[in-house]
Order: structure tokens, then sequence, then C-alpha cells
């Protein structure tokens, strides 16, 4: 790894700051943490897929989908966590990612991916664990990778064991369990046109950005995809942009311009940080409403209030 120059440490003093002021009042959350059930119970209690061409209606954060599709639990270089929670659906497109990212790990003798929550058979709001994921356009890939060969036993993979990469208040990955092939793997992902975006802890995309040299044009391009957010310490969160097949898929801003390593750049993460912070607080002496079940990566870009299902999800929902 290279030594980090004056730029990355400036950087790393700001995270620090991010890390000690603005962050303090949101405790890191267990990704698997159980929450209270949201009343969208429904769409987690649908076991198969709505029949049909694959569609996308609404957004990551609200929305459902028509015609996903199963990810085979096993596959080259990648296996399915939790199978239990039937949250390993999602459009044909990102269950070809994830199959293609198995299959780059295998080549590469990075290990075998484990994969956590990708959508409900038809998306939808989960009762817990995730404000996102609901357009079958979303995944999960833990950092903590299996060695080739190796495969968790049945009990293992029902419940399985979270690693966290980041240290309590440390301003970089672990250094004790972040490899090169960690890197890469991001690196792979962010590549990937299909990839809008992929969320890391703030830790994490400074790793990255002292590892990668950010001032390189190719390099940059796919580090202005890596989005540092709170959580993401033991897994990556991989968003795909809108399938073409789905005109009704509601994109998200572009990430700005960028490769989102200088101070500028987090100088405005820290305010938007700020903003969502406050209009979080507002929320909850408000309302006890579904903020509460809403994780952090639903979005790097702060939202005022949560956006209600797209009406044709109802059907979605209703349909056999
Ligand atoms: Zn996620």
């Amino acid at each position: 790894m290279r030594a980090p120059g004056p730029g990355v440490r400036f950087l790393l003093v700001s995270i620090v700051a991010i890390a000690v002021g603005a962050a303090a009042p949101v405790p890191a959350r267990k990704p698997d943490a159980p929450l209270k059930p949201a009343p969208d119970a429904a769409w987690a209690k649908v076991t198969t897929p709505a029949d049909g061409p694959p569609l996308v209606m609404g957004g990551y954060t609200q929305g459902c989908i028509q015609g996903a599709i199963a990810l085979p639990l096993d596959g080259p270089g990648y296996t399915v966590l939790r199978p239990q929670r039937l949250r390993f659906f999602g459009h044909p497109v990102l269950i070809q990612v994830v199959q293609d990212l198995g299959a780059w790990a295998d080549a590469n003798g990075v290990g075998t991916l484990l994969v956590g929550d990708l959508s409900q058979p038809r998306g939808g709001p989960m009762s817990y664990g995730h404000a996102s994921h609901e357009a079958g356009l979303d995944v999960d890939i833990w950092l903590r990778l299996l060695p080739p060969g190796q495969r968790l036993s049945d009990a293992e993979r029902r419940q399985p064991t979270a690693i966290s990469f980041v240290r309590a208040g440390a301003d970089m990955a672990d250094p004790r369990l972040w490899r090169p092939a960690h890197g890469a793997l991001v690196r792979a992902v962010a590549q990937d046109p299909r990839v809008a975006r992929l969320f890391v802890h703030p830790a994490i995309k400074a790793s990255l950005c002292a590892t990668y040299p950010p001032e390189d044009t190719g390099t940059a391009r796919w580090l202005r995809k890596v989005r540092p957010w709170y959580g993401h310490d033991s897994h990556i969160h991989i968003r795909l942009n809108c399938p073409v097949d789905s005109p009704a898929c509601e994109p998200q801003t572009p990430p700005p311009p960028g490769a989102g390593c200088d101070v500028e750049t987090f100088s405005w993460w820290r305010e938007e940080i700020a903003r969502w912070l406050a209009a979080k607080a507002r929320r909850a002496t408000q309302t006890a409403a579904r903020a509460d079940t809403r994780d952090d990566s639903a979005t790097d870009s702060v939202t005022d209030s949560p956006q209600p299902l797209p009406q044709a999800c109802q059907a979605i929902l209703n349909s056999r």
C-alpha cells in the first residue's frame, strides 16, 4: 500500500472529525439486528415472484418488482446466506451481476463470496433490517471471504457471523483483516457499468483512497461510485442502475463528479449527514413511523420524508 499523501492525511482528519462529531448520535448498528416489524409485513409473507416480464416499479427505497428471479443458492465463487429469509430474489440483471462477481472471485483466487440480502420475491418493504433493497436492484456482499473451496455448515449459513472490518474510532479499514483482495473486489464491482453505486463504511473508502490514486482519471471514474456511509463495516452494498426494461424505475441522482476522496467532497458529505441527522431527529420526535426501520444504506442523499409505494405495486403484491 502506498503511504498516504498529505491530501489523504487531511482527508483522514476530516473523517475522524465526522466519526467523532456527526456520527455520535448514530450507533453503528449490526446489519442483522432485528428491528420492530413495520406494517408492511405483507410483502415479507409472499413466497413467490409475481408472474410476468421483469418490471421494476418505483425506487430502491420505495419500490417493488414483477418477474424477479431467484439467485441459485450456490454457484461458482459465491454462496447465499440466510436462505430461510427468502431475500435472494432480484431483477435478472442483478442475479447476473452476482453470478459474474462470483465467477470473478473464483477465477482470481479471492475465495467464496458470502451473499447477504437481495430482495424479497416481489421486492417491497422488508419487515426488519433494511429500508432499501425494495426494487430487486440491491445486494449486500460480505467483506468476510471464505477461503477457496471452503463451505459454511448449514447451521452457520442460516445464522452466519458478521465480521466488522472497522475497529471503533479507526480512520482506516482494520489492517488485520483488510487485504488487497478486498480493494480489488470493490474495484471490480464499481467498474461494472451495470452498477450505479455502492456503499462502504467511510473508513473503508479512506483505505481505498489511500491505496488507489484518486488523481488518476480511470481510478476516479470507479471510486466516484463508492459512497461512504454509516454501517457497511462488514459488507458492501451494491446498487444497480435502473434496467432498460423498466421505464417506471426511479433512478437516484448520480454521485457528484470526482473520486470523492477530496476534502471538499467529504465536507459536502458531512453537511448531508448533519441534515440527515436533523431530519431523522425531527421524524423521531414527530412519529414512531417506519423511519426507525430505515437503514443507512437507503440513500446517501437526504430525503425529507419516506415516499409511499407506487400504486402499481399493490397489483404486483396481490397478483398470482
Ligand atoms: Zn444493503
